[in-house]
């Protein structure tokens, strides 16, 4: 069994989702295919959800009757028999008034996790009724009775292997089973949901708790490009990625893939394939445990970086001393990307500054501490085994010109980080351009970059 997951964009009106109907029918393996929200609609939900935590009525009921609209015009365009037209414009009126029902109660998060849930099923729905239209066979899993996230918010691998096996043999045999991608329920039973971006985890997950042959995630773009094409001329995709190349660039920007999703993939050994719905005939990217031989795949940077650097006398041979500086990073919940040290000093990175100021105000305790903020992680992707020689000496000639605040290379075999003010992003990325490694690297300063993330 295959595992394909659509995104937004690839269901994101009537004519592209008679694409996706065409690629999934277009040969004969049993598939279990993931969609995400019509686009525009996951940000259009959260929007209401904002508008009603803050007493604005009258702009979320507007909000909602304006997407209902929407949604009546796609069934209109989707389908041609007449019956199913009736169902499933009956069906968008049902799944609106239970949205206009959260305007009447007093809100809460639990309700935003509702609202926005609606989404994905409003497009699973949608798209089984085309399929039976067309009079292809499939059958709608509900993702709410087999996804679910422990008390951690982490999967609950054991719990979604089981129930989905139970709900595969309740549902009966079908070419085509269809499910939500993105929604879950946490371990107290409420509907929740993998964050944004998650149809991909969820496609994942799926894959390894039913062992699927092949994971495909379908999106906008052929695939993982050598480096940000937002900032570099003349990228392409890159054809092979080992599973841990790929959870590093999806992490440091390319937001191409859910960060986290790599890894049920890796641990089941299955493939990901990278695909591009406008585009099927594209080769794409493929993620499997294949190493990358020795060279920069590719290149990817993360804004909004934040170093704190902590130094103190007392850290000299004293051991401790950093697990207490690592709890207060614990403790305010925020993840540390990048860390260096000296014997009297420690600088690492965070990108989520909800609690920086907390986290100072802690950290001050343990010695002198600085900030340096508008920093990017450069993050570049390959095989660096230590008994290849000479990569230090290529990337450090790389950035000849740029001032490098930090650098992280021997964490992992297939990550160097360098990390620099935002200003010189477009210089550290343009590194794994042709010829650039190898032929004595050509960087130019650039006029003062964008704060953007890639894709
Ligand atoms: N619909 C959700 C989002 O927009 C999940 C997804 O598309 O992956 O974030
Ligand atoms: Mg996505």
């Amino acid at each position: 069994m295959q595992v394909l997951k659509f995104g937004g964009t690839s269901v994101g009106s009537a004519n592209r989702m008679k694409e996706v109907f065409q690629i999934i029918t277009s040969d004969n393996h049993q598939k279990i295919v993931v969609l995400s929200a019509v686009s525009g609609t996951t940000n259009s939900l959260l929007a209401f959800a904002q508008m009603l935590a803050s007493g604005q009525i009258q702009e979320a009921t507007a909000h909602i009757d304006n997407l209902e609209t929407k949604y009546h015009h796609l069934v209109d365009e989707l389908y041609s028999d007449i019956q199913i037209i009736t169902t499933a414009q009956n069906f968008i009126r049902e799944k609106f008034d239970h949205l206009r029902e959260f305007v009447e109660k007093p809100f809460d998060t639990a309700q935003e996790k509702q609202i926005v849930a609606q989404g994905e099923l409003i497009s699973t729905q949608l798209f089984t009724w085309y399929l039976h239209q067309q009079g292809q066979e499939a059958i709608l899993l509900p993702a709410l009775d087999f996804m679910r996230i422990d008390k951690s918010s982490e999967p609950d691998e054991y719990y979604m292997k089981s129930m989905l096996e139970k709900e595969l043999l309740l549902a009966g045999s079908s070419p085509i089973y269809i499910t939500q991608g993105y929604i879950c329920r946490n371990a107290y039973g409420e509907v929740d949901n993998l964050k944004r971006g998650g149809s991909d985890y969820t496609a994942t997950l799926v894959g390894q708790a039913i062992l699927a042959d092949e994971i495909q995630i379908w999106t906008d773009i052929d695939g993982m490009h050598n480096n940000d094409p937002r900032i570099v001329d003349h990228t392409y995709p890159v054809k092979n990625l080992s599973y841990d190349e790929a959870a590093e660039l999806a992490y440091f920007g390319a937001k191409i893939l859910h960060p986290s999703c790599v890894l049920p993939a890796q641990k089941a050994n299955i493939p990901v394939r990278l695909k591009n719905t406008m585009d099927p005939q594209a080769e794409g990217t493929m993620i499997s445990d294949r190493k990358a031989d020795g060279e920069i795949t590719a290149v990817a940077a993360k804004d909004g970086i934040v170093a704190i650097k902590i130094k103190s006398g007392r850290m000299l041979n004293a051991y401790g001393f950093l697990k207490k500086i690592f709890e207060i990073f614990e403790k305010y919940q925020t993840p540390v990307d990048m860390v260096t040290t000296s014997e009297v000093a420690v600088s690492l990175t965070i990108d989520d500054t909800t609690n920086l100021s907390k986290i100072l105000l802690d950290l001050r305790q343990f010695g002198q501490v600085e900030v340096d903020q508008d920093l990017s992680i450069i993050c570049l992707v390959g095989n660096f085994t230590s008994d290849q020689r000479g990569y230090a000496m290529k990337i450090f000639s790389a950035f000849e010109e740029v001032p490098i605040r930090m650098i992280s290379y021997g964490g992992s075999k297939y990550n160097v980080s360098v990390l620099v003010h935002s200003q010189y992003k477009k210089s550290g990325v343009a590194i794994n351009q042709p010829g650039s490694i190898r032929s004595g690297i050509n960087i130019s300063f650039p006029p003062k970059v964008k704060n953007t993330v890639w894709l």
